[in-house]
Formats: C-alpha cells, sequence, structure tokens
C-alpha cells in the first residue's frame, strides 16, 4: 500500500478524495488541511510517501507555497488547482511538479488518481534519449524527472545503438533527427528490423518546419514524433500516451494467448507453440513426449463443493503442474483437460506426472474434499503432427479413465 500526502483544506474536494481513494483500494490517503500541518509531518515523516497532491490555496499558503515545501523532500508533487492560469501552470511544470490538474469535474480527480498509478509502474521504465543538443538534452531530462522514468542519455546515434544493445530491457527510445553519425532516422529504419513494436517504443524529434520528416518517421516504424521547440506537457503526453498503448498491447496479446483463470496456455497457444516444437525437434532427430491430462470426478466435486472450489482446484493443479514440470509446455484445452509437451521419454515423463499426482494430495481447494486426482495419456513422438499425437495420447488417457483413473498410460 503506497501513502499519498493529500494537502488540501476544501470538504468538497476532499470528500470526493476520500471516496475515490477508498474505491481505489491500493493508496493510503493522508489528509492535511494547512501548510503547517504538511511541514510538521513532512519534517518527521517525508520518506513514508510515495507522491503528494497539493491544493494551491491553503488558509495560511495561499499562494502555491506548499509546492516548494513538498518539491524539498523530493516528493512527487501534483497540483490540483480551481483556476486555469497558464503562466502560472508553466512555471510549477518547469519548477518540477508532476502535473497541474484542474478541479473541473468527477475526472479530473479520477485522472490524478490514474496519474499516481502511472507513477509507480514509471519507477520500472527506461527511457534512453538520442539527442546532441547538450541543452535539449537537458531539458528533456528535467520534464520527464518528476514522472520518475529511469532516464538515460546518449549525445549521438552511434552512442544510442551501443547502448541500446547492452540494455536491451529499455522500453522508450526518444531520438533526435539530426545528430552527426547515425541519423535518427536511419536508426529507426535500423531498430525496427530487430525490435518490434511491443519491444521497444520509438519516438521521433526534429526541429524541421516541413512537417514530412514525422510522416517518414512514423511509416519507417516510429510510434510518434514531436516537433522541436515543444512544450513540457506535450512531451510528456506523448511518452505517457505511447506506454499505455505499448500496455494495452501486452495486455490484449496476454488474453489471446493465457487462460485467465490458470494463467497457462491457452488451446491456441498451445498448438502453435506445439506445433512449432515439434517441427523443430523433427529438423533435430530428437524425440518428445505429448501427453493429454484429465481432472477425475471433477463434476463431482463442482456438485458437492460449488464451482468456486472447482475453480480453486483447477488453479491449483496449474500451479502444481508447472512446479513439477518447469522445462514443459502446458496447456488448458478446456474445461478440465490440460495437454503438455515434453523433451522428456513418456516413460520419465510418467514419472514426473506421478510426482505430480502426490503434489495434488497437497492442493486444498476445499474444506473436507478428497484429494485431487487426474487421469493422463502418454504419446512419445516419432515425427507425426501434433493433431496425430493428441490423438494418440487421448486414446492412453481413454483407457486409464477406463482402468479406474488416476493412473498414466503410454504405449509400451
Ligand atoms: P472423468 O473422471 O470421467 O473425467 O469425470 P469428470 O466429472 O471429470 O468429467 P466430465 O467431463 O463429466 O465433467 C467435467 C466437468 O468440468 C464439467 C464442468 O462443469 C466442469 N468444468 C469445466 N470447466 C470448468 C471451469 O472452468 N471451472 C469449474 N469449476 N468447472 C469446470
Ligand atoms: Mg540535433
Ligand atoms: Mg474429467
Ligand atoms: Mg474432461
Amino acid at each position: 500500500m503506497r501513502n499519498i500526502l493529500v494537502i488540501e483544506d476544501s470538504p468538497l474536494v476532499l470528500k470526493v478524495l476520500e471516496h475515490l481513494f477508498r474505491q481505489d483500494g491500493a493508496l493510503q490517503p493522508v489528509f492535511c488541511a494547512s501548510f503547517g500541518e504538511a511541514q510538521l509531518l513532512l519534517e518527521t515523516s517525508a520518506n513514508l510517501f510515495f507522491a503528494a497532491i497539493v491544493d494551491l490555496n491553503l488558509p495560511d499558503a495561499p499562494n502555491g507555497e506548499v509546492v516548494d515545501l513538498v518539491l524539498q523532500y523530493s516528493l512527487p508533487c501534483i497540483v490540483l488547482s480551481s483556476s486555469y492560469n497558464e503562466q502560472r501552470r508553466d512555471e510549477l511544470l518547469l519548477k518540477g511538479v508532476v502535473d497541474y490538474v484542474l478541479k473541473e469535474s468527477q475526472h479530473s480527480y479520477d485522472y490524478v488518481l490514474r496519474l499516481i498509478h502511472r507513477l509507480e509502474r514509471n519507477c520500472q521504465v527506461k527511457i534512453l534519449i538520442a539527442e546532441d543538443s547538450e541543452a535539449t538534452r537537458h531539458y528533456i531530462r528535467r520534464v520527464l524527472t518528476p514522472h520518475l522514468y529511469q532516464i538515460i542519455d546518449a549525445v549521438d546515434g552511434d552512442e544510442a545503438l551501443r547502448i541500446l544493445q547492452e540494455q536491451p530491457d529499455i522500453d522508450l527510445f526518444l531520438v533526435d533527427h539530426s545528430m552527426p553519425g547515425l541519423s535518427g532516422f536511419e536508426l529507426v529504419k535500423l531498430l525496427r528490423q530487430q525490435m518490434r513494436r511491443s519491444e521497444l517504443i520509438i519516438l521521433g524529434l526534429s526541429a524541421d518546419a516541413k512537417g514530412s520528416l514525422s510522416a517518414l518517421f512514423i511509416k519507417h516504424g516510429a510510434d510518434d514524433f514531436l516537433r522541436k521547440p515543444f512544450c513540457p506537457e506535450e512531451l510528456n503526453c506523448r511518452v505517457m500516451s505511447t506506454l499505455e498503448r505499448r500496455d494495452l498491447l501486452r495486455a490484449l496479446k496476454q488474453a489471446a494467448q493465457f487462460d485467465s483463470l490458470t494463467g497457462l496456455h491457452n488451446r491456441r497457444s498451445f498448438y502453435d507453440n506445439a506445433c512449432r516444437q515439434l517441427q523443430q525437434a523433427a529438423r533435430k532427430g530428437q524425440g518428445l513426449s505429448v501427453a493429454m491430462l484429465d481432472l477425475d470426478l471433477f463434476k463431482q466435486i463442482n456438485d458437492q463443493f460449488g464451482h468456486a472450489s472447482g475453480d480453486a482446484a483447477l488453479v491449483g493443479f496449474a500451479q502444481a503442474a508447472r512446479q513439477c514440470l518447469p522445462h514443459a509446455l502446458i496447456g488448458r484445452l478446456g474445461g478440465e483437460e490440460f495437454a503438455l509437451l515434453s523433451t522428456l521419454p513418456a516413460a520419465q515423463l510418467a514419472d514426473s506426472l506421478q510426482q505430480l499426482r502426490a503434489q495434488c494430495a497437497h492442493i486444498k481447494y476445499a474444506i473436507g474434499a478428497p484429494p485431487l486426482s487426474f487421469s493422463a495419456g502418454i504419446h512419445q513422438t516419432t515425427g507425426e503432427e501434433l493433431e496425430q499425437c493428441l490423438q494418440q495420447a487421448d486414446q492412453q488417457l481413454y483407457r486409464a479413465k477406463s482402468d479406474g483413473r488416476g493412473r498414466s498410460y503410454w504405449q509400451a
């Protein structure tokens, strides 16, 4: 739980914020109604806070004095103001506040909480700036720093390329076009041959007045473009929106490939990966084993202990399977039916499944419920297609069920 310092004297605003914090659940607000109160609290406990939300007009500090107080403790500071003043806003942003938000509607307050969560994620976001002008580099750093990103500088394209190769976990690359050596544009073309959009976000920068360069940048794989000079808010908005787009893309990919209950590969993703692995193994002349697993008498579990207990059993089973078979590809094909692809020969895979069986006895999914049990059929491949392998494994599974369940069968 993150502590958020809220320095605000209006009872109405406090009420709205209190309500939103309660709904959020992951942030703990600490309220101060005056500058003096905040000063006392920060003196002793500044390190307990993750960020501060501040009102510019307080009874004992009517001119935004509280901003300096909060920034003095290097706390990310979000300003809430009831009036819009452009000059004031620019001054505050350059001073290092995270954002200047107008107390307009429910949306403004929602935005503030979203911003705090964004700040939490930003601590993990690495940004590389490639810009030959020292003044611009400093300006960008100054604008981005309050948002808690990890920031790295490169003075030209060649240095940027070296850093990107050394640090593949860089999330976002801000690249100037005109630099000595490799130009920004050449870098984008080069990088997009190696890295997809979900792996590296690229934002182009240039003082080019025509606008054709921005189109060129984007056509060659940049995610967005900023024309210099740009104001602090514009830079922050572009960085934030491209990061949000990337996160959304990743979440969609995750949802398309993995089963939401167990976190295992879903049917489609299991098939895609298994087909690929089978082809690779066939090329190298390596053997693989395919197994079908089915939980025993699962309908009775649902009937006797409820669907939620059934779900808990599925989650527990998936967790145990991952632990017992860390190198296998495991998929949930549907319901209580799972498939495995392993490099182990059939007999050895059967031994591992026996260990999994022992583990299943310890899965607690409902009070008074019997130990979770499963049956399995294994097929050791001899170069067949996945569908045939699964059919063969399924026949063995059928035999295991008929012979009393709780066992694994494979062809001798
Ligand atoms: P057998 O040992 O012969 O496999 O018997 P079984 O009861 O396990 O097999 P059956 O195919 O009759 O029942 C499977 C049950 O799995 C029926 C269905 O309600 C339940 N099921 C399927 N998907 C889920 C799920 O996501 N959550 C829960 N709780 N139950 C599920
Ligand atoms: Mg330049
Ligand atoms: Mg079953
Ligand atoms: Mg079944």
